[in-house]
């Protein structure tokens, strides 16, 4: 273990409240809804929700496993909502969303993980803003195919599976997933539906080497993953995973061309970056690619 790093000044957000995120905050208030951006307290809410961008939370809010990085509850999850799909499409309406990204917690006690909820969500929202582009971020489904077959065949924008970390590093920080099979099952992703962009995200600043984040890259090329996002990782609570590192924007900004370089289709890099972060923009950038 390592002495705690002391916060850089580039992590420290100036934050600005314009008209739209207050008009969208109000609404979200009124329908009581829950979305990672707040519930995360994501430091790109304002910009998001004022480009009309928004991530939800689907299947509940307790997850099956402890990955030592995150700050969702761990623990028996709730029921299954079959309504979900409706309220969260309904927001995303209501927020007049151009880009909605759809995520859940793993949810390992389903026989399908949660995948036909997540198509269902994919269709509602289709029918309520066919404008939208919906953007699912998946567990991995204990690398089951047909899992993944369900929600592909939902046709999202993009389907994004992070990889979070180098492999070294996998085991140590995620719990239960496997840095093999994350990679398998963007191969597959794209083997089941080649036009459908995927993406993934790698936090910094756990413990990997430069040489090691490079090597991430290619692999992630060579399942042919297309969209790349490269953010700082903050510790949530003191029982979480420390930083070893911050990486200062420079960095990013070298990673990034690194990226450009291994042929991805766009490479979101910098120390607030999350994986949900421009992702309209990504959409415009996969399809062009
Ligand atoms: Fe929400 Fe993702 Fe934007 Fe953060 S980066 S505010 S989680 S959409
Ligand atoms: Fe958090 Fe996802 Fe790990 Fe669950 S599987 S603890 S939601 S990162």
């Amino acid at each position: 273990r390592t002495a705690k790093q002391p916060k850089p000044d580039w992590i420290k957000i100036k934050l600005t409240t314009g008209e739209d995120y207050q008009e969208i905050k109000g609404m979200m208030r009124s329908k009581t809804l829950h979305t990672v951006c707040e519930e995360a307290r994501c430091p790109n809410i304002y910009e998001c929700w004022a480009n009309r961008t928004a991530t939800f939370m689907i299947l509940g809010d307790i997850c099956t496993r402890a990955c030592r990085f995150c700050a969702v509850n761990t623990g028996l999850p709730t029921e299954l909502d079959l309504l979900e799909p409706e309220r969260v499409a309904e927001a995303a309406e209501g927020m007049m969303l151009k880009h909605c990204v759809v995520t859940s917690v793993a949810r390992d006690d389903l026989k399908d993980g949660g995948a036909q909820i997540f198509a269902e969500t994919v269709a509602a929202i289709r029918k309520r803003l066919p404008l939208c582009s919906v953007e699912v971020l998946i567990p991995d489904f204990l690398g089951d195919r047909g899992s993944l077959e369900i929600v592909m065949n939902s046709n999202p924008d993009i389907l994004n599976h992070n990889i979070e970390t180098v492999e070294r590093m996998s085991d140590r920080v995620r719990a239960r997933a496997k840095y093999r099979r994350s990679l398998e099952l963007l191969r597959r992703a794209k083997e089941i539906k080649p036009d459908i962009p995927t993406k993934s995200s790698i936090m910094l600043g756990v413990g990997e080497e430069w040489d090691e984040i490079l090597q991430a890259m290619d692999d992630l090329r060579a399942v042919d993953c297309d969209i790349l996002t490269l953010g700082q990782y903050l510790q949530p609570s003191p029982k979480h995973l420390n930083v070893e590192k911050y990486y200062p924007p420079e960095e990013f900004a070298m990673l990034k061309e690194e990226g450009m370089k291994r042929g991805f289709s766009h490479v979101e890099a910098g120390p607030l970056v999350r994986s949900s972060y421009h992702a309209h923009d990504q959409v415009k950038s996969a399809a062009v690619a």
